[in-house]
């Protein structure tokens, strides 16, 4: 990472170098285990596990979310929805990601599109942004957020102490299933080229 051009990432900058390498390994992995994945899918993201809130709802608005209390987060969403912020980098393994967590959101700027090249930033971050709950997000049921719940039935604890997270008081998931979320969270990449079945099925949204 140029740490001279993307300032406002420097203090994490050896992690995202990591966690950019891993995320390259990643789609290695999967043209070689998936046989069916293409370039061309690679290139146009349609082969891998996607955890994230409906992009229906793009906005260019980018405000600064730390102040925002009363607003409800999704964990795991794209920087181009509504009051989108970077809370965390995937760092870990090749084979076990495991966020760690900022000490402060950072707002969505333009940076964000090249920090993360050649792989895109929901391979590398974890971006929250403002909550599709107006029946726009596919796991959003009306009442609650289909995948927390999926992630807190399906997938393994990764960690035996709460994260210390700069979301949690605005976080969907944490707000719906408590600790057990958080728990298994650090483990969530949002764009995951070669997730394992376990992780697919998590992700994949109730019909
Ligand atoms: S589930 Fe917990 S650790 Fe994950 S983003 Fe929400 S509050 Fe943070």
């Amino acid at each position: 990472m140029n740490s001279k051009k993307h300032k406002n990432f420097n203090d994490y900058s050896k992690q995202i170098d990591k966690s950019i390498a891993n995320a390259k390994e990643r789609r290695k992995q999967a043209l070689k285990n998936k046989k069916s994945l293409s370039n061309e899918q690679l290139e146009d993201n349609s082969g891998r596990a996607n955890i994230s809130i409906d992009d229906g709802e793009h906005c260019s608005l980018k405000e600064d979310i730390v102040n925002k209390q009363s607003v409800t987060l999704c964990p795991s969403a794209i920087p181009e929805l509504k009051n989108s912020a970077v809370f965390g980098v995937v760092t870990g393994t090749v084979d076990e990601p495991h966020v760690n967590y900022f000490k402060q959101p950072l707002p969505v700027t333009d940076e964000l599109n090249s920090v993360s090249l050649p792989v895109t930033p929901t391979e590398v971050f974890r971006i929250s942004a403002e909550c599709a709950s107006n029946n726009s997000c596919k796991h959003f049921d009306g009442q609650n957020c289909r995948l927390a719940t999926q992630i807190t039935t399906k997938l393994p604890v990764v960690t035996k102490t709460l994260p210390s997270c700069p979301i949690r008081r605005e976080c969907r998931w944490w707000k719906q299933e408590g600790k057990s979320a958080c728990m298994r969270c650090p483990q969530i990449v949002t764009d995951h080229y070669n997730a394992s079945e376990q992780v697919l099925q998590a992700a994949k949204p109730v019909e």
